[in-house]
């Protein structure tokens, strides 16, 4: 099996060590990540900063004008991304999988390559003219999770390079091959050193963290590494955006109908198994309703199929690695040792692959971990409550405020809820659809930082106010 190889300045650079990446459904071998030293991390830097010479100078035309070739070169190796990202992620090819994560990742660079950031004017009058300028920032450094690879590696990159940026990419060290791939492409359509990739464990995220040649840093992931990343940026004072963990809470209120309600609600809870920040994982159903939602979500549940990503009938996938498979295994335990009444699932098997069940739990409380800290996978704690004051207060007891919905007819009631909790976005009878021109980002301990639409272009770049 050939190894794959980095991309800096423009060529594919060899590496002397390599480690094999596993099929998480399988346990099979498919490709071999290369493993960047320090050195080719320095490389990188430097030669995404020579680009950054040239690129920042682009005009905003030629700028658009790579984004729609990226556009373009994604969706014409849509199948080929989709297939490597379900050999090495695990998710499903079709359904909400590979192929809508490379759809995602095509309709996301579509709609950022063409959002303008025009000079504002801010004063116009006898007193004198202001202007408000937006720069690029220089050597953007991105870190990406494992759960949405390839499409968070463009929400990453895209705006990025729109606003005049370079970028040395580092993805998971669990899914790093169609992030390769990916970075391949685009390198097919960009000035050599726009967009580099280096590849390695988590060290090499540290190392970029602390490079004095990175000016900003983006990062998607969890909570801990945030926190690390931020302490590691200090010395260089790094802009950061930080998209964290979540632990999101959905309401459904006394009047929401549970036969109607069960598909959105299964969908926010478990799409990509549930490896996705803004999943919602903690259900609050009122005591009126709570057997008829319990069942009517038991009823769905129960049809959804599980297996073998390539198999073009699996609806879900197994859990991507084998740290988080027992992270989601020690919550169910954890709950159903406080009382938890296991209503699906539960029960995983031996293998081959990390398949966890999809998994309901009801007559769960806070004071279990399964409630109080992000599963990040197919399990979902269902809570009791008969007032929705309690509902909010227990929706908010939470030290992360990345999203959260609220479930009802009467749509006036609802948007009140939605309204009194604490987080970065709220639905209302739907949970996590995002978009590329609504800003998504978390509050408290789920980061800082917005992404998509022109406010999340605007992080990626310094405002120079000019007086004329
Ligand atoms: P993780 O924090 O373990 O790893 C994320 C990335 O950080 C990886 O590329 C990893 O190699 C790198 N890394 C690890 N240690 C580092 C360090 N010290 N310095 C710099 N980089 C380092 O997260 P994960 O397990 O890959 O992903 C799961 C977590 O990500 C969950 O908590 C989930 O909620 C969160 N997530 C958040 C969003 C969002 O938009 N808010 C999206 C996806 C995932």
């Amino acid at each position: 099996m050939e190894p794959m190889q980095l991309v800096i300045g423009g060529e594919r650079v060899r590496t002397t060590n390599h480690r094999e990446i596993r099929n998480p459904s399988t346990g099979a071998v498919v490709g071999l990540m290369p493993l960047a030293s320090e050195a080719s991390l320095d490389q990188a830097v430097r030669k995404a900063a020579i680009a950054f010479d040239s690129w920042k100078q682009s005009s905003d035309h030629e700028r658009v004008d790579a984004c729609r070739k990226i556009a373009g070169i994604i969706e014409e190796s849509a199948e080929e991304l989709a297939r490597l990202l379900t050999l090495e992620q695990g998710k499903p090819l079709g359904g909400l999988g590979s192929r809508f994560e490379i759809g995602g990742a095509v309709a996301w660079t579509r709609h950022t390559g063409e959002i303008e950031l025009p000079v504002e004017v801010l004063q116009d009058g006898a007193e004198g003219r202001v202007e408000l300028h937006r720069k690029p920032i220089g050597v953007v450094g991105s870190i990406t999770p494992w759960n949405w690879p390839v499409m968070i590696a463009c929400w990453h990159i895209v705006p990025a390079i729109r606003a005049g940026n370079t970028v040395v990419i580092k993805p998971s060290p669990n899914t790093p091959l169609s992030t390769i791939r990916l970075v391949q492409l685009m390198n097919e359509v960009l000035p050599a050193g726009v967009v580099n990739v280096v590849t390695g464990d988590n060290e090499i995220g540290a190392a970029m963290s602390r490079h004095p040649g990175i000016a900003k840093m983006t990062f998607t992931g969890s909570t801990a590494t945030g926190r690390r990343i931020m302490e590691s940026a200090a010395p260089t004072l790094k802009r950061l955006t930080l998209e964290l963990g979540g632990n999101d809470a959905g309401i459904v209120l006394a009047d929401a109908d549970p036969k109607a309600i069960a598909e959105g609600l299964f969908w926010g809870a478990f799409i990509n198994s549930g490896q996705t920040c803004a999943c919602l994982k903690r259900l609050y159903v009122h005591d009126s309703i709570y057997d008829d939602v319990c069942r009517e979500l038991t009823a769905y549940a129960s049809n959804v199929p599980m297996g073998d990503g390539v198999a073009e009938s699996s609806a879900l996938g197994p859990v991507q690695n084998k740290m988080q498979f027992d992270i989601v295994s020690s919550c169910v335990e954890d709950a159903r040792a406080k009382g938890g009444r296991v209503l699906l699932g539960g029960n995983p098997s031996n293998g081959p692959g990390y398949f966890y069940p999809v998994t309901l739990v009801a007559d769960v409380d806070h004071g279990c971990k399964l409630v109080d800290t992000e599963q990040f996978g197919p399990a979902l704690p269902i809570i009791r409550y008969s007032t929705v004051a309690e509902a909010i207060a227990k929706a908010n007891d939470s030290t992360m405020g990345l999203g959260g919905s609220v479930w009802g007819t009467d749509l006036a009631k609802a948007k009140d809820v939605a309204g009194k909790l604490e987080c970065g976005s709220v639905w209302i009878n739907r949970h996590g659809m995002i978009q590329p021109n609504a800003p998504f980002g978390g509050i408290k301990q789920s980061g800082f930082g917005v992404e998509f639409g022109a406010e999340g272009l605007k992080e990626f770049t310094t405002v120079q106010t000019v007086f004329c």
